[in-house]
C-alpha cells in the first residue's frame, strides 16, 4: 500500500499554476494575483477635504469671525477658486482643496452661512485637511503576487486606478460520477437506485477550492462509453471521476482506463479512500479517481484533489489550516493505515475539543451525517486508537 504522503505528493505534482490573465474588477473576488499591483500616481491625488466645512486660512479665524464666501466646492468640483485673507471656500468632503487655504473648519462649527460664514472655533492649521500621496506614492506596493483578493484587495486595485488585474485563471474541473444504480436527486426510487450525491459533493467543493466546476453524470458501468467521454474532454484542467474504482466486479473506471498507461491505480493506506487512481489522460489533463462511497469521495477529494486546484489557481498556501484539538470521543483506527475522520467541535476558542461527526459509526456511506463534520482529524498509521483526552490534528473544513 502507497502511504498517505506519498499519494499526496503524485496528486499535487500534476498540478502547475494556470497562466495568468487579465481579468475585470467583477472577477476577481477569490482569484489569485500574479502580479504585484503598484499605485502609479499619489493616492489621494489631491489635496482635499475631509470634511463638510470651510476651507479658510487659520490665520484669519478668531472667534466669532465673519468671513466671506468666495466659492462652493462640491466633492468632484474641477474649480480652483483662490482662498485669499478674509474669505474663505464652501466645500464637501472630498473636494480638492483651494489654493490659499490651510485648514477646514467643520460645518458644525460654523453658522452655516452661503454668502458669509461666522466661525466659531478656531481651526489648527492643517486641520481636516487629506494630503495628496498619505496613502500612497508612486511605486508603493498595494497588493502583492500571490495575494488570493477580497473586497478590500480590489477596491485598493480600483483606488489606483485599475479595471483589471493579472491573475491565475480558475481551473476547470470535468466530475463525472459513475454508477448504473445512480439517479438525479428527485427522481422516484427505483429497488436498488440510490441519488447521486458524489457529483453535487464534487461540484461544490471545487467551486469552493476556487475552480469551475462542469458536472457530467451520474454515467453508466460502461468502460467503452467512459473511456470515450473521457479521452475526449476538451477544455478543462482536471478531470475528477467518482465510483469504479475498488475491487468489485463492475469497477468501470478501472476497466474504462486500463490500458491508458498515463493513469495508475493504487491502494493508498488511508480510511476512507483506499482504493485511488491518478495521472494523465492521453492529451495530458491530469485525472483523480475518486472512489464512489460519499465519504470516501469527500475525504479524497480534501486530502488529494484540493491542493492540486488550489496550486493551480495559483494559491501559496494550498493547504487548510490544521489545530490540535482535544478529542472527547474514543475510537479504534485501522492497523497500518492512516485515519481520516470527520469530527465537529465541540467547545472552541483557545483549547478546542472535538467529538465524531458521525456519531458511533465510521462507516464511508453516512453521507447524511457529512453535513456535521467541520473538520477531519487526520491519525497517523502508527497509532490504533483514540482516547478521550488524546490531542489530535484537525484540517479545519468551515471557516
Ligand atoms: P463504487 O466505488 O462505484 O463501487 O461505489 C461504492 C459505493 O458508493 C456504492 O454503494 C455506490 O452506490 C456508492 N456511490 C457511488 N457513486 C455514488 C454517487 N455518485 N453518489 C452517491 N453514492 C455513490
Ligand atoms: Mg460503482
Amino acid at each position: 500500500m502507497r502511504p498517505l504522503d506519498e499519494h499526496r505528493a503524485a496528486a499535487l505534482a500534476l498540478a502547475a499554476p494556470l497562466a495568468p490573465e487579465e481579468r475585470g474588477l467583477d472577477e476577481l473576488d477569490g482569484m489569485v494575483l500574479a502580479q504585484d499591483v503598484r499605485s502609479e500616481d499619489l493616492l489621494p491625488r489631491w489635496d482635499n477635504s475631509a470634511m463638510d466645512g470651510y476651507a479658510a486660512r487659520a490665520a484669519d479665524v478668531t472667534p466669532g469671525v465673519v468671513l466671506q464666501v468666495v466659492a462652493d466646492l462640491a466633492a468632484g468640483s474641477g474649480d480652483e477658486p483662490v482662498v485669499r485673507p478674509g474669505t474663505v471656500a464652501r466645500i464637501m468632503t472630498g473636494a480638492p482643496l483651494p489654493q490659499g487655504a490651510d485648514a477646514v473648519v467643520p460645518v458644525e462649527d460654523t453658522d452655516g452661512g452661503t454668502e458669509t460664514v461666522t466661525i466659531h472655533e478656531v481651526p489648527a492649521t492643517g486641520a481636516h485637511i487629506r494630503r495628496a500621496g498619505e496613502d500612497a506614492v508612486p511605486g508603493d506596493l498595494v497588493v502583492a503576487a500571490g495575494t488570493a483578493l477580497g473586497p478590500a484587495h480590489i477596491a485598493a486595485i480600483a483606488s489606483v486606478g485599475r479595471a483589471t488585474a493579472l491573475v491565475h485563471r480558475r481551473p476547470r474541473v470535468a466530475v463525472v460520477s459513475t454508477g448504473d444504480e445512480l439517479v438525479p436527486p428527485g427522481t422516484p426510487l427505483m429497488r436498488g437506485q440510490l441519488p447521486d450525491s458524489n457529483s453535487w459533493l464534487l461540484a461544490a467543493a471545487v467551486r469552493e477550492a476556487g475552480g469551475e466546476p462542469r458536472r457530467l453524470g451520474p454515467v453508466a458501468d460502461d468502460p467503452k462509453a467512459l473511456h470515450a467521454l473521457l479521452v475526449g474532454l476538451e477544455d478543462v484542467d482536471l478531470v475528477l471521476t467518482s465510483g469504479g474504482v475498488s475491487m468489485g466486479a463492475y469497477d468501470v473506471v478501472k476497466a474504462a482506463l486500463a490500458d491508458e498507461a498515463g493513469v495508475e491505480f493504487v491502494r493508498v493506506a488511508v480510511q476512507p479512500g483506499k482504493p485511488q487512481g491518478l495521472g494523465r489522460l492521453p492529451n495530458g489533463t491530469p485525472i483523480v479517481t475518486l472512489p464512489g462511497n460519499p465519504v470516501s469521495s469527500f475525504v479524497s477529494f480534501e486530502l488529494f484533489v484540493r491542493p492540486a486546484l488550489r496550486r493551480m489557481a495559483g494559491h501559496v498556501d494550498v493547504e487548510r489550516p490544521t489545530v490540535t484539538a482535544t478529542s472527547d470521543d474514543a475510537w479504534s483506527t485501522p492497523p497500518e493505515r492512516a485515519q481520516v475522520m470527520p469530527v465537529r467541535f465541540v467547545s472552541d476558542g483557545g483549547d478546542p475539543h472535538v467529538v465524531r461527526a458521525t456519531g458511533r459509526g465510521s462507516g464511508s456511506h453516512l453521507v447524511a451525517r457529512l453535513a456535521l463534520a467541520e473538520g477531519l482529524a487526520v491519525i497517523p498509521a502508527s497509532v490504533d486508537s483514540v482516547s478521550a483526552g488524546d490531542r489530535i490534528n484537525v484540517l479545519r473544513i468551515t471557516p
